[in-house]
């Protein structure tokens, strides 16, 4: 059943700003170390069917799908978290966790040390369920192993 939170939890840690990379950009407030919580990516759930049923014309980059197969809509009820944006070398991490209610959480935590002002990002490992190009999807995050796509790497077996 999809769920709206009432109150979104705060991110002191992140500021919301114009990115150097693409539209808005969340930034560290302060020197954070590795592994510090961000905040949890909050919003309107979906079930798969739910997210089936829908048309999300250009929303992709706010839809989050949990292991439990359950999408998070960040652009509905969303904190600061859905304004990282992705990078291929990225700087934080999506974590999920279970609540008390055996709910899924989805953390958003550093995987360096940050400092203040930096930009946050994580990678998105985006799949295109209908097949779209990899080039349908562009990164433009400038790192020196991007791969050009926010699609997740081809897995080579
Ligand atoms: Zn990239």
């Amino acid at each position: 059943m999809a769920k709206l939170r009432k109150h979104t939890s705060p991110t002191p840690c992140v500021r919301v700003a114009p990115s150097g990379v693409h539209g808005l950009g969340a930034f560290a407030t302060r020197a954070l170390p590795a592994f510090a919580l961000l905040g949890l990516y909050e919003g309107r759930r979906y079930s798969p069917q739910e997210v089936a049923a829908r048309t999300w014309d250009d929303q992709l980059t706010y839809l989050f799908t949990l292991s439990n197969q359950e999408t998070i809509d960040g652009a509905k009820g969303g904190n600061g978290t859905r304004h990282l944006n992705h990078a291929c070398d990225p700087n934080c991490e999506a974590v999920e966790e279970y609540d008390d209610a055996g709910q899924v959480l989805l953390k958003f935590q550093t995987i360096v040390p940050v400092e203040a002002g930096d930009e946050l990002f994580i990678d998105y490992c985006l799949t295109a369920d209908d097949g779209s190009p990899p080039s349908d999807y562009p990164c433009r995050c400038g790192s020196s192993n991007c791969r050009g796509t926010m699609l997740a790497p081809v897995e080579t077996s």
